[in-house]
């Protein structure tokens, strides 16, 4: 029996294939732009190893149903296979011919970038320039840009950086208090990450109010594995929290956040680590896996807090309090960059879902007139969004980010916008 091809009704709907590669992985979702309606996504993972393997998540146009679907993949399991496993995907489902353009996600574009910007060699330079700033990231984006253009030769391919948005912030926001010279020669200052979601959920609360982007002003907390939070300003941002890299600014699932510079020296000199050793300790052995000695996971620290029997439930408990108490000192600190606040948002894995990390934050936020209404709190999870304040009370939305639509979506209109093509 010869096997059926799924019949996608939706086949003479464009779509940009979005792409956000890491060092041993790669995130992909196929989107049409308009709608932000996902056709197929999924994750390639272990690449390099020999566990190496990619999961696709899709809907069956015979059947109507969830597809998901995983495959361990070939020898030498890197990108490329990746990539040509996706394609392989892509025919066999009908869907190559849909894609107008590949949208990568890229981490760093320092200062040069605070728009979509359209692939070429040049760029290429220039994000392999800012792997200096970003060396874990960069590189990473840049594997998934070359293997693309491998993949897909003639399609255009479209760099979404995830700072663009925080090129807005003012010097005063962005400059350290360190000798100039390191901003002038070496780029030294705070960019900002999270910017598509920050973005993204702004834009959606503009919507909620029923008021053009430009005339809001918010702060929206990103709370995921890492976590920022940033201040909207007539809808541009005027600080976040994150800096020269995504290390700065509250803790994290495995990152410090904000320390004292003189611990590092103190690690350094008096405790023998070496640099490696530090960079390790505050960027994986940190934040809420350090002080809970247990998991980074919030899911896993939430039930053990909970269950009063668990040795380390106290431990755990000590670990949220003290990841909530920063994140709520941040959003509080930002009532210095802005004049009108019109709401706070909550996004991203524990934001969308953690209703005991929201109280215990906004519960630390009454100056700022926020009151959490417990019922909605509880109500609002699992992609739910809504207030989950009173209303006597500045409102705080839940929000469910969603990067991917705005890397489709900037995509598309960048193309409509050059001579390069049309959707
Ligand atoms: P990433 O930054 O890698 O995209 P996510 O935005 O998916 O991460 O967030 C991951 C975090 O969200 C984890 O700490 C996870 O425990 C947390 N999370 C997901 N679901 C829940 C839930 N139901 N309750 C509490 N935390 C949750």
């Amino acid at each position: 029996m010869s096997k059926q091809q799924p019949a996608f009704t939706q086949t003479s709907v464009k779509a940009i294939l979005v792409i956000n590669c890491g060092s041993s992985s790669v995130k992909f979702s196929l989107i049409q732009p308009e709608s932000g309606k996902t056709l197929l996504s999924g994750l390639a993972e272990c690449l390099a190893t020999p566990q190496a393997s990619i999961t696709f998540k899709y809907n069956d146009g015979i059947h109507n149903q969830a597809q998901k679907e995983k495959s361990t993949l070939v020898a030498p399991f890197d990108h490329q296979i990746a990539l040509s496993t996706l394609v392989n995907k892509l025919v066999h489902l009908n869907l190559v011919d849909n894609i107008v353009a590949v949208g990568h996600r890229v981490v760093h574009g320092g200062e040069h970038y605070s728009q979509p910007t359209l692939i070429h060699a040049n760029i290429k330079i220039n994000i392999e320039k800012l792997a200096q700033l970003a060396p874990l990231h960069n590189p990473a984006n840049l594997i998934g840009i070359d293997a693309c253009q491998q993949v897909f030769p003639t399609l255009p391919q479209v760099a979404i950086f995830d700072t663009a948005f925080h090129q807005s912030m003012p010097e005063k926001a962005y400059l350290y208090g360190l000798p100039i010279k390191l901003y002038q020669e070496h780029s030294i200052r705070r960019y900002g990450f999270h910017g598509t979601s920050h973005y993204f959920v702004a834009n959606q609360a503009a919507s909620i109010m029923n008021k053009p982007l430009e005339q809001c002003n918010l702060i929206s907390a990103h709370l995921g594995n890492g976590c920022s939070v940033t201040a909207i300003k007539d809808g541009k941002s005027v600080d976040t929290s994150m800096g020269m890299t995504p290390l700065e600014g509250v803790m994290m699932g495995t990152r410090s956040g904000d320390i004292d510079a003189g611990i590092v020296f103190h690690l350094i000199k008096q405790l023998g680590y070496t640099a490696e050793e530090v960079d390790t300790l505050l960027n994986k052995k940190s934040g809420l896996l350090g002080l809970s000695e247990l998991s980074n996971d919030c899911r896993t620290l939430e039930t053990t807090m909970l269950d009063k029997s668990h040795p380390q439930s106290e431990q755990a408990r000590l670990a949220l309090t003290v990841f909530c108490y920063r994140i709520a000192k941040s959003i509080a600190s930002f009532s210095a960059s802005l004049s009108e606040l019109d709401g706070l948002i909550f996004t991203g894995g524990i934001g969308e879902n953690s209703a005991w990390v929201r109280q215990e934050i906004i519960n630390q936020l009454s100056l700022l007139n926020f009151h959490l209404c417990e019922e909605q709190n509880q109500a609002t999870c699992f992609g739910a969004s809504g207030n989950i304040t009173t209303e006597a009370s500045r409102p705080c939305w839940v929000i469910a980010t969603n990067e991917e639509w705005v890397i489709a979506e900037q995509s598309a209109k960048l193309l409509v916008s050059s001579s390069t093509g049309e959707l």
